[in-house]
């Protein structure tokens, strides 16, 4: 047992000083000056922090990604360091434009791995492509069969590295991927990887049109990689769909327009979006490949899940909003879209993944995931087995 005494806790909503009593992985009590006697846990005095929810980033290419200038371009796996740096307990991976050298069965390894190595994780089935490539034969069977499997994608739209899928073979997808989640208790989310092309969000538009699936099916990502694709999303989440924003950048993409994602936070608030449609995730490990007009590789980043708490925080700093709404989008709105009803929130019954930040600048002091110190006091306290 581990109990963090007086601490200044967001759950992510602020709740004022408590003590938070950690017991067997789970947050056992959160109440001010429980009686717990030191003989029986660990009493750890963090009077001096802010404790908020362990982060959960929905969108990390966990085996690696990228190639899409050739072999020596496939980006590197993530490691747990890199994990614990950014404060990221809960992970969901995927695989990206390559889905023939990588496989769904080596994601859910990797996943594996990394859940033995002291965080939680799950995967999208499927990759860029449709049809899609599954471990089982199909979405349906993988949600129904696998337990780490919550969702499909990243399917690829509007972008040129997609498949082009037409818009049945699209439905078809979200359709396999809605029966596998109602029929495993899972969110079965299809996770669409939004490209710069013109057709931005059509195709999902029409699903919600055309047929019975509702938007809150799909969470569509990179929705602040341009100002149009920008400006589609807020529409759609104030039409009563999830928008995802991606927190790695360059400055290349920054400077062509791409909206840093605390700017499109604050201004998608101010367009009238509830927060709840909002998430923000990494694209960790992903690469961030720039094309020139000709469609010619003209240079290549990997995407760092570290960027997703910088991201909220510069929302908080930088652009003023509380800390509260900052958090929300990476604790509290992906757990819930993506229906990991443990996850997001510091209260009793939930898993016990809690990050420190010290109040002045918000540094990560510490990360708690599965009731496991993986950072403690400003150091690691877990590596990954290579690391
Ligand atoms: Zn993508």
């Amino acid at each position: 047992m581990l109990l963090l005494k007086n601490v200044d806790l967001y759950t992510p909503a602020p709740a004022g000083r408590t003590d938070i009593l950690i017991a067997g992985g789970r947050i056992e009590r959160v109440a001010p000056d429980l009686g717990v006697s030191e003989s029986y846990c660990e009493v750890f005095d963090a009077s001096a922090l802010v404790a908020v929810p362990g982060f959960v980033d929905s969108h990390v290419h966990l085996a690696g990604g990228g190639g899409e200038g050739s072999y020596r371009t496939r980006t590197p796996e993530l490691l747990l360091s890199d994990a614990i740096r950014g404060g990221v307990t809960t992970v969901v991976g995927c695989l990206g434009t390559d889905g023939v050298t990588r496989s769904p069965e080596n994601l859910l390894a990797k996943a594996r791995g990394l859940e033995e190595e002291g965080i939680s994780t799950f995967i999208y089935s499927g990759y860029y492509a449709v049809p899609v490539r599954t471990i089982t034969g199909s979405i349906e069977r993988d949600l129904l069969l696998i337990d780490k499997v919550i969702g499909v994608g990243e399917v690829a739209l509007s972008d040129h590295r997609s498949t082009q899928p037409t818009f049945d073979e699209f439905v078809r997808v979200a359709a396999e991927a809605r029966r596998g989640g109602m029929l495993s208790g899972k969110a079965g989310v299809v996770n669409v990887h939004m490209g710069d092309g013109p057709r931005g969000l059509s195709l999902l538009e029409r699903s919600v049109k055309e047929t019975e699936i509702p938007a809150s099916q799909f969470l569509p990502t990179h929705i602040n990689r341009n100002p149009a694709l920008f400006e589609e999303g807020t529409a759609w989440a104030k039409a009563g769909g999830f928008v995802d924003f991606t927190t790695s950048t360059v400055q290349a993409s920054l400077d062509e327009g791409e909206v840093p994602c605390a700017v499109g936070l604050r201004r998608m608030l101010e367009a009238g979006v509830d927060v709840s449609q909002i998430t923000f995730s990494s694209d960790g490990q992903g690469s961030l490949p720039r094309f020139d007009e000709r469609g010619r590789l003209s240079g290549l980043g990997v995407g760092r899940v570290t960027s997703l708490f910088a991201a909220a925080r510069d929302a908080a700093q930088c652009e003023g909003l509380p800390l509260e709404v900052a958090l929300q989008v990476i604790t509290l709105n992906p757990a819930r879209i993506l229906k990991l009803h443990r996850k997001g929130q510091v209260a009793a019954g939930s898993d016990a993944d809690v990050v420190l930040l010290d109040p002045g600048e918000l540094d990560i002091r510490g990360v708690i995931a599965k009731g496991e110190w993986l950072m403690k006091d400003g150091e690691p306290a877990a590596k990954g087995t290579f690391e």
